[in-house]
């Protein structure tokens, strides 16, 4: 092979690899990092292909190796292909996904001055071009970063241009300096044998080098290399002492490479795998048998989805599937939600697989992720864990792929390139390694559900809580008609029901969570009398109300109307706007439960590292009654102590304008209720809405998945809606309103001819309409929705403007 398929870290590169010639004795492989020339760059480069001819008739050669040892496996070089062509991503942006942390650099600008001959005529020059001129001379190389801070952005770019042009100055590229490295530490021991270094102490204490003598003392009591920091701590001893024994031949400096754990600030104890109860038994054994039979070769693995209320023990299964991994000799994935959320989830596996389990998430430290990544990749972790990216973790022999909490929208990466579902991505690349992959959930996602109805995926079920089984059922929910309330003269934030249970609680020495839905609050009017909700008659979702115009939109079809003056229903003119927020909440909690002491969990109060954690750990040890909070306390806490989950409103997700809105606030529902009644105390919900007979709330109210699946999967069908299709969202982004709704028009057309040219059946464009966040830092944003069966196909060939943005089955509201 002579010729390589290579993919560039470059902006223009997009969904194409290059081809480059090997140069004669280079040893190049797949999956390897090199420098290749690009335009007038020098870039990184991985190596995707090998061929024996080139794409193109001229070539260039490949300029060096980065690193000799491939860092993508063949399988995570197919993966990437595979996202580029799925989700219409540029291929470096799903290969970086796989880079070791900190691996991505630029290729950074330096200008240098050639000598200029004796008679050139310096006064032909601008002052500006003189003084770039001696910046350069004087260091003899600059770096355009540097002549930019000095000159002006833009100036510094014509200078320098003018000068290149008359041949005074040279470009020359060169990569960003390596952000990463693994951490070494200085560690000191003996040069020579312990009862030497006792006599040269006594002769260094008699000459006055005193702190040498200690230094050496010390040392003469190891038994292995100690570190410097070490000697500081417990001798006060520098390195200039330290130095001093060098030159004397006393002592020996190491440099020893350190790992930077991110579990260090944790105790961990190893744990035993409990005793399976008879539900988790079935599915263990199932699983159990996908294993062996996949590592045999026999079949093609399963991907299992494990439906399991909260509390019924899925988290024993992973840890007992995994370690029937690790017996096969094989390794294991686990992805979570969102990893700052599930410290517990941590703590387990990490107890359960003493110092054999890596995580990898964006709030370590680099040097934290790239020494996980490394330890990884030399197979010392037989389980990874860590959010949606840890999907591309180097985990070698990879022979199960676990995904707690499958429904999460966390799983999607909505706001940057590649936007990738990881889920998906996990079951294509299992499918590629023949790996078995388990999807848990107490809620799981319409689709997913569906997938295992119809056989794709092998459903597996655990219907009822562990432990302790009769004092533990799942709890009591009670649905309050906020309606009711009104027309009792009840305005407060708090139902009668759910004051009476809070303060009940509270003065039992219990603990209560509030739960409050912030995203959406605002957007939609409904009455406050009978709960009337303003909808779209095309799409049936909910108005948005947009307070420039003092209108309310559809933002699926751009449907307008303007706001009501009375309900449409029950003509009371209390039609407004519901919305609270979290800190309100607090407020009117801190007045009506005056005895109580209240903490906060919400994206505010939770910006630093561990601060999750310290919340978390507040509220677990009872140094507060109630716990106010947004989908984060929706998550997968074990907290023994609450008896109380009062849920302010749940028609904020019920009338988000999405047609998951239903499936959205059954899960909110669900998991928050799931989240009350842990302990042998008991526990009860209590939920209050304008829409108590609503199917989603009814369902989660008896904890009925089967009821809920059936009416939501027929709603699916009836409008054609995922898993009955797939989705695309493109969105333009403008400064100019009405410039952006013009161009996302023309695209509809474009669209529109594109499909009827090549006589698409059943593909549809929904919109264009202002996009849910209409105006974000400063652009405006226009959406269109394309509804068909294929649409990465489709859209793939078309020639999108700058400006656009796809996102492939979207999840959520941007
Ligand atoms: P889920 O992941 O389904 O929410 P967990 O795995 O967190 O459920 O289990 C809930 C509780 O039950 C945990 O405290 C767990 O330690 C305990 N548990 C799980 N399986 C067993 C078992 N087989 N025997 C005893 N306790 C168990
Ligand atoms: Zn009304
Ligand atoms: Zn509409």
């Amino acid at each position: 092979m002579r010729y390589a398929e290579v993919c560039v870290n470059s902006p223009i590169a997009q969904r194409q690899t290059f081809s480059y010639t090997i140069p004669p004795g280079l040893s190049i492989d797949v999956g390897q990092v090199v420098w290749v020339p690009f335009g007038d760059k020098l870039l990184q480069g991985i190596i995707l292909e090998l061929s024996a001819f080139p794409a193109v008739e001229e070539t260039k050669e490949i300029a060096g190796i980065i690193e000799p040892h491939p860092v993508l496996s063949p399988a995570q070089v197919s993966l990437a292909f595979w996202m580029s062509q799925r989700y219409l991503a540029p291929l470096f942006d799903a290969v970086a996904l796989m880079l070791p942390p900190g691996f991505k650099r630029r290729a950074l600008t330096f200008i240098s001055a050639p000598v200029i001959p004796a008679d050139f005529d310096l006064s032909s020059l601008t002052q500006e071009q003189r003084h770039a001129l001696e910046l350069i001379q004087k260091q003899g190389k600059v770096s355009l970063r540097k002549l930019e801070k000095t000159l002006g952005k833009k100036k510094a770019h014509t200078v320098i241009s003018q000068l290149v042009r008359r041949g005074l100055a040279q470009r020359s590229y060169e990569l960003e300096p390596v952000r990463a490295k693994p951490k070494v530490e200085l560690h000191l021991s003996l040069a020579v044998d312990a009862a030497e270094a006792q006599q040269e102490a006594a002769k260094l204490h008699k000459k006055g080098a005193s702190k040498q003598a200690v230094l050496l003392d010390f040392l003469a009591q190891q038994y292995k290399p100690v570190s410097l920091a070490e000697v500081r701590q417990r001798i006060n001893c520098d390195k200039a002492v330290a130095n001093a024994l060098v030159n004397k031949g006393l002592v020996t400096i190491h440099h020893i490479e350190v790992r930077r754990d991110p579990l260090s600030h944790q105790d961990i104890t190893p744990s035993q795998p409990l005793t399976l109860t008879d539900a988790q038994e079935t599915a263990f054994k199932s699983i159990q048998s996908s294993l062996l039979a996949s590592a045999k070769g026999d079949v093609s693995p399963a991907i299992f989805l494990l439906h399991g209320v909260t509390g019924s023990g899925k988290t024993e299964v992973y840890l007992q599937a995994l370690a029937e991994a690790v017996k096969l000799g094989k390794r294991g994935i686990a992805l979570v939600p969102e990893i700052a959320l599930t410290p517990q989830t941590i703590e387990r596996f990490a107890s359960r697989f003493p110092n054999r389990v890596a995580v990898l998430h964006s709030k370590l430290s680099l040097g934290e992720q790239f020494d996980e990544w490394q330890r990884i990749r030399n197979g010392e972790s037989d389980v990874v864990i860590g959010p949606r990216s840890a999907i591309f973790a180097p985990q070698p022999n990879l022979g199960l792929i676990v995904i707690d909490e499958e429904h999460e929208w966390t799983y999607k990466q909505h706001d940057k390139s590649p936007r990738y579902q990881s889920r998906d991505v996990a079951i294509k690349l299992a499918e590629l390694i023949g790996a078995v992959v388990i999807l848990g959930s107490a809620t799981p996602d319409v689709e997913t559900f569906y997938h295992a109805q119809s056989g794709d995926y092998c459903l597996l079920q655990l219907p009822e809580r562990v432990t302790p089984s009769e004092s533990s059922p799942l709890p009591q929910v009670e649905v309050v008609d906020l309606r009711d309330e009104l027309k009792a003269g009840n305005k407060s934030l708090f139902s009668r029901s759910l004051s009476q249970a809070v303060a009940k609680a509270v003065s039992g020495k219990e603990q209560v969570i509030l739960f409050l839905n912030r995203r959406g609050g605002a957007t939609f009017v409904q009455c406050r009398n009978c709960g009337f909700v303003l909808r779209c008659r095309r799409c049936d979702v909910a108005l948005t109300y947009h307070l420039a115009e003092d209108t309310l939109v559809c933002h699926q079809c751009n449907y307008r109307v303007p706001v009501p003056q009375a309900c449409p229903q029950c003509l009371s003119q209390r039609i407004k706007f519901l919305g609270v927020g979290t800190q309100k909440l607090e407020q009117e909690a801190s007045h009506a439960f005056h005895q109580a002491r209240l903490l906060r969990w919400d994206s505010d109060t939770t910006k630093g590292k561990y601060s999750h954690q310290e919340i978390l750990n507040r509220f677990r040890s009872h140094q507060a009654d109630i716990l106010i909070g947004t989908q984060m306390v929706t998550k997968g806490l074990d907290l023994p102590q609450v008896t109380l989950v009062g849920v302010i409103s749940a028609d904020t997700s019920l009338n988000l304008p999405d047609f998951r809105a239903g499936e959205r606030t059954f899960q909110l529902l669900s998991q928050v209720a799931g989240r009350a009644g842990r302990g042998p105390l008991g526990g009860q919900v209590i939920i209050q809405t304008y829409f108590p007979e609503h199917y989603a709330i009814q369902a989660a109210a008896k904890h009925d998945y089967a009821t809920f699946y059936d009416k939501e999967i027929s709603y699916r069908r009836q409008l054609h809606n995922p898993p009955f299709s797939r989705l695309a969202s493109l969105i333009y982004t403008h400064t100019n309103d009405t410039l952006c709704q013009r161009e996302a028009e023309r695209m509809r057309g474009f669209l529109i001819n594109e499909r009827d040219a090549k006589g698409i059946a059943n593909l549809s464009i929904i919109g264009p309409a202002p996009a849910f966040i209409h105006r974000l830092r400063g652009r405006f944003r226009w959406q269109l929705i394309l509804r068909g069966a294929d649409l990465s196909t489709f859209l793939s060939p078309l020639s999108i403007p700058q400006g656009w943005t796809i996102d492939i089955d979207p999840v959520g509201l941007s």
